[in-house]
């Protein structure tokens, strides 16, 4: 059977370099952090392949693709501070961390936070810092940030997260009506303050459930 690592290297070559991704920094980070180790363990087989995954809480995994492409997009630098809304299994997190200073990232469901926070020290991951909460309101106490990824889609961008972007900031999160009209969009911060809005592709993510986002889980039919 093909090795975990040389499956992770074939996914990073024909699932994200060949789709366009070539940010070097991205696909190193990419080829290092084990996805195997975020999902559930009978599924650890299924790692490396091309679309999300099922976790705890009826929630899942972001495909890889769509993690390197939000990655790549937010243009991170190795001091920005990150903030991640939707921890999930702490995936993204950990590949958002490799690439920046430090990630705050916040998870609504308990259970979820504190098996990705135990996950995260497990591997050694230190940067990252789990929160327990309603993302859609951001860490106001600790902004601004400049870069905030959203990996669940909600009917619009949360006004709490626009304003924790600091100048040249970018802010990436999956929108729309429904679970079958997504779009991954690209917010950015200009140095003067302006907010500038550009589509990136069609997604299709679980929920964002909070203030500023859906009011139940239930507002969309579970996603891939
Ligand atoms: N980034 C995750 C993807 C998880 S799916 C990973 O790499 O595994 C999206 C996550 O967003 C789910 O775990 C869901 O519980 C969480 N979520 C939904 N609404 C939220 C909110 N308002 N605040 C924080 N987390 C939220």
């Amino acid at each position: 059977m093909e090795s975990l690592e040389h499956a992770r290297h074939r996914m990073v070559e024909r699932q994200v370099a060949a789709r366009g991704v070539h940010d070097p920094r991205v696909l190193e980070a990419m080829s290092r952090v084990p996805r195997h180790a975020f999902v559930p363990p009978e599924l650890a087989h299924e790692a490396y392949l091309d679309s999300p995954l099922p976790i705890a809480e009826g929630q899942t995994i972001s495909q890889p693709y769509i993690v390197a492409l939000t990655a790549e997009s937010l243009r991170l630098r190795p001091e920005d501070r990150v903030l991640e809304i939707g921890t999930g299994s702490g995936y993204a997190a950990a590949i958002l961390a490799t690439l920046a200073r430090e990630v705050h990232s916040v998870e609504r469901h308990e259970t979820l936070a504190r098996e990705a926070a135990q996950r995260l020290a497990d591997l050694g991951i230190a940067n990252v810092h789990v929160h327990q909460g309603d993302g859609t309101l951001g860490l106001p106490e600790l902004a601004p940030f400049d870069a905030i990824a959203v990996t669940a889609s909600g009917p619009r961008v949360p006004p709490a997260l626009i304003e924790q972007l600091a100048p040249g900031g970018r802010l990436v999160i999956p929108t729309g009506p429904d679970h079958s009209d997504q779009r991954l969009v690209l917010v950015t911060r200009a140095e003067d303050g302006a907010i500038h809005e550009h589509e990136i592709c069609r997604v299709r993510f679980v929920p964002l459930v909070g203030a500023q986002g859906w009011s139940h889980d239930e507002a969309l039919p579970p996603s891939s």
